[in-house]
């Protein structure tokens, strides 16, 4: 990756091209961002080389293979090694060692978390934990999608239950009747809009709303 053009912000190294680290490096490439993937299997490079701009075959828990790549210039670092613990863990220690301001590592079970942690990673992901609480969440009544920003206190996407319709958010007292707070609505095939205390729900409509947990999943519930 020589002669980079972008900001150095811009630029991200990320470990391990399975199917985690090739979401996300992709996602990464198109939110404008210069990606450099590495990855130990040569299939796996050759697979992702048709996609991807810069991705190398190495050994990342090689320190002096990371050297030669440069990663020590980069201002953020991936470690998308899920299945191989010891490859992770060594990983994140070598990118630690490299001296890399901002590394994030992927952990398969709560005791990998903790060691990544340990070890200096800055921020630890739990994808398929994440994953399996969110997909629940969706189970339940009507939430679409569901994200939890802080222990205990939830964004919710839902449809608006029957008894808003027709009402502004004002009239329908969604703050001192239900204990949410309404963030946006969408009509259906329209855009999401800022909502305010006019806003007016329809039938059908989508609403995202923040709030309590509880409070949240049971506006969600309404029939
Ligand atoms: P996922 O579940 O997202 O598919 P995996 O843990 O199965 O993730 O895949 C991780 C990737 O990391 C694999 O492509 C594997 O070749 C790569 N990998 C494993 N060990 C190393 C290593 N020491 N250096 C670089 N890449 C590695």
């Amino acid at each position: 990756m020589k002669g980079r053009s972008l900001a150095k912000n811009q630029q991200v190294l990320v470990i391990g091209l399975g199917r985690f680290g090739r979401a996300l490096a992709s996602t990464l490439g198109s939110l404008g961002h210069e990606v450099l993937g590495v990855d130990a299997s040569a299939s796996i490079v050759q697979s992702c080389s048709a996609g991807m701009t810069h991705v190398v075959q190495a050994d990342a828990t090689d320190v002096d293979a990371l050297r030669q790549l440069g990663a020590e210039e980069f201002p953020k670092a991936v470690v998308a090694i899920g299945t191989d613990v010891q490859a992770s863990i060594l990983a994140t220690y070598a990118l630690v060692d490299l001296g890399i301001p901002r590394i994030w590592a992927k952990a398969i079970t709560a005791q990998h978390g903790a060691i990544l942690e340990r070890v200096g990673a800055h921020r630890v992901v739990f994808p398929e934990r994440d994953m399996g609480v969110r997909v629940a969440h969706t189970m339940v009544g009507r939430t679409i999608d569901y994200i939890e920003l802080d222990e205990g206190f939830v964004l919710i996407e839902t449809t608006a239950p029957r008894e808003m319709a027709g009402k502004t958010l004002l009239e329908a007292a969604v703050r001192s009747k239900y204990h949410v707070t309404v963030v946006c609505v969408k009509p259906p095939g329209g855009k999401f809009t800022y909502a305010t205390p006019e806003t007016v729900v329809h039938e059908g409509d989508l609403v995202l709303i923040a709030g309590d947990i509880k409070k949240a999943e049971a506006f969600a519930a309404i029939e």
